[in-house]
């Protein structure tokens, strides 16, 4: 079965930014927070905001000062002053795009111009937006309302954000027939049409649209209508518990569409969820599927990943490559991500659900493996040297204790920090520094203890090819790390800089991979670690194009950048 996920799925601008600062403010702030009215319509998100501490309200009276969320729709000026001569504290997430509307009703009221509002009667964005227009607006939901306005001199008409384009049009075209004179603003949000637009194309071409999204959302249920308009079948789901999964079965396509309000972990479980349905006509295909799955969430895959750097760092190093090595870094990763798994299962259950089902349903043999692998790879740092079982024992201490309070009671460095995981960035830079020493340091050190610049050129290298792999998974992981408040790299800098960042690492790479042999910093095999650079430069590029729907399969090949390493290292020792 073939899966198309429409581009546009998911949060839009506004929403992001509302769910964003509501979660920022749980995260740092004390006391009472408060959305005033549900922030979205989505109930798993209003699940979570719950759990975190936030209330919804719908009348401030009788409750105590605190912060208060306006939401994405916006309020009107006059409510805002009653929360703000009531003691609360605004934290404004009305979408920059309802301001816009809101500014120009302001804008033209003060002129003298009345506000005709094209929107639903009751819908809260419009209730805000009429606010602004100072005792002289009009909301009109149909051309027949128009017979119902006063006498009006001057007027603008504007729209309400996510307004369906052809009535907007509609009414648009009788008011210039009727009132030439009044002033059009078409202030429909672009998103709202693009998602429309596009699947509507998508419906095109595929058998059935699986629309995700809550049941009171009525930009996803516009969604489903207007599939349905294309004389295919659309199924609406808010989760995928609901999905029927006999209808879908049969079908070759399948095209994946979510509302404004919909988070990105629901729509990755419904992607998974789809993705494991075996295809009738191609079981041997499951079968695959189902070794990749077992291989990527147990973390075994990323492990060997991590023995076939240490060979490829041995042979750009100059050392001859050894099994005792390799098999020590596996061993390492595959202990620390499983144990992280568990430790962070917070974050994993929103980013990963299926991880965090696979660790609860495997909990006791995952634990046991993570135990035994821990003692082999030790063991095996051992049969290298003092010195490199030292380090490891240092740093599995201290991989293990990243989650763990070590600042006693109400102590905190800066605000906040009580454990390492308390430092923004800290996982993705110590996950890199770890495979840089594991990787290159530890397989030298077991050699000589003289600390060559090869040995630091390698590991610098290794270390900055894990940095990209794992903050490119942070950004796929940014809304469930901002749910349990872990501020990890792209939410310090935002996915579009994170992004920026890590082109400009690969390019460094691709620079310095270039000159290393004749600065005698690595073999010439730096020539073909190149293709590693590349390899990982388009999978970013695939990701930023949405050439491939983040699932299984894709993380798969983001895994396999240090197998592929390691082929490249192999064939290129060989033809040398
Ligand atoms: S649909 Fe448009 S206007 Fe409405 S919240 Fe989203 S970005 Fe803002």
């Amino acid at each position: 079965m073939k899966f198309k996920l429409a581009k546009t799925a998911g949060f839009c601008m506004g929403v992001r930014r509302a769910v964003e600062m509501v979660l920022d403010t749980a995260n740092r702030q004390q006391g009472p927070i408060y959305t005033y009215g549900p922030l979205i319509h989505n109930p798993q998100v209003l699940e979570i905001l719950a759990e975190k501490g936030v209330t919804v309200i719908d009348d401030v009276s009788g409750a105590k000062p605190g912060n208060i969320v306006i939401r994405a729709h916006g309020l009107p000026p006059q409510e805002k002053q009653a929360l703000l001569d009531a003691g609360f504290i605004i934290i404004d997430a009305t979408c920059p795009r309802v301001i816009k509307v809101q500014t120009i009703i302001s804008k033209y009221s003060r002129q003298g111009y009345a506000a005709i509002i094209v929107g639903d009667k009751d819908h809260p964005e419009v209730l805000g937006l009429l606010g602004y227009a100072k005792g002289v607006g009009h909301i009109i939901s149909h051309s027949d309302d128009l017979d119902k306005l006063p006498p009006i001199e001057r007027a603008i008409v504007v729209a309400q954000t996510t307004q369906d384009g052809h009535l907007f049009d509609t009414i648009t075209r009788t008011i210039a027939e009727r009132f030439p004179h009044f002033k059009v603003f078409n202030t429909i949000c672009d998103s709202t049409l693009k998602r429309q637009a596009e699947v509507r194309k998508m419906a095109k071409g595929v058998d059935a649209v699986v629309v995700v999204g809550g049941r009171d959302s009525g930009n996803t249920r516009r969604l489903a209508q207007v599939v349905a308009q294309e004389g295919v079948p659309a199924f609406h789901i808010e989760s995928e518990a609901e999905l029927d999964f006999e209808a879908i079965e049969p079908l070759d396509s399948v095209g994946i569409t979510a509302g404004a309000s919909t988070p990105n972990w629901v729509i990755k479980k419904v992607y998974r969820t789809l993705e494991a349905i075996p295809h009738q006509a191609r079981r041997w295909h499951h079968a695959v599927f189902r070794i990749q799955r077992w291989l990527l969430l147990s973390n075994l895959y990323l492990a060997v990943g991590a023995g076939c750097l240490t060979y490829a760092c041995a042979l750009l190093s100059g050392i001859r490559p050894s099994f005792a090595s390799a098999l020590m870094a596996t061993c390492y990763v595959l202990s620390m991500h499983i144990l992280n798994n568990f430790i962070g299962k917070e974050a994993v259950r929103y980013n990963d659900p299926d991880r965090a089902s696979f660790y609860d349903y495997n909990r006791w043999i995952l634990l046991a493996i993570a135990i035994i692998s821990g003692a082999t790879g030790l063991f095996m740092a051992f049969t290298l040297g003092p010195v490199p079982f030292l380090i490891l024992s240092i740093i599995s201490l201290l991989g293990v204790s990243y989650k763990v309070k070590i600042i006693p009671g109400n102590l905190k460095i800066g605000k906040k920090i009580q454990r390492i995981s308390d430092v923004p960035g800290s996982k993705t830079v110590l996950i890199a520094i770890a495979w840089g020493i594991v990787t290159v340091v530890l397989p030298h050190l077991s050699v000589s203890l003289k600390i060559t610049k090869a040995m630091l050129f390698v590991s610098v290298w290794a270390s900055v090819m894990a940095f990209v792999r794992t903050a490119f998974f942070d950004v796929l992981d940014m809304q469930g790390d901002r749910i349990v408040g872990q501020e990890s790299l792209p939410i310090m800098l935002g996915e579009r800089k994170t992004f920026r960042v890590l082109k400009q690492l690969l390019l460094i790479t691709f620079a310095v991979l270039i000159s290393a042999p004749m600065m005698y910093l690595a073999t010439t095999l730096a020539y073909g670690m190149i293709l590693s650079v590349f390899y990982m430069a388009a999978i970013l590029e695939a990701f930023k194009r949405q050439w491939i729907v983040p699932g299984f399969r894709f993380e798969f090949l983001v895994e396999t950048l240090f197998i592929f390493t390691a082929i490249v290292a192999g064939l290129w020792h060989l033809l040398a």
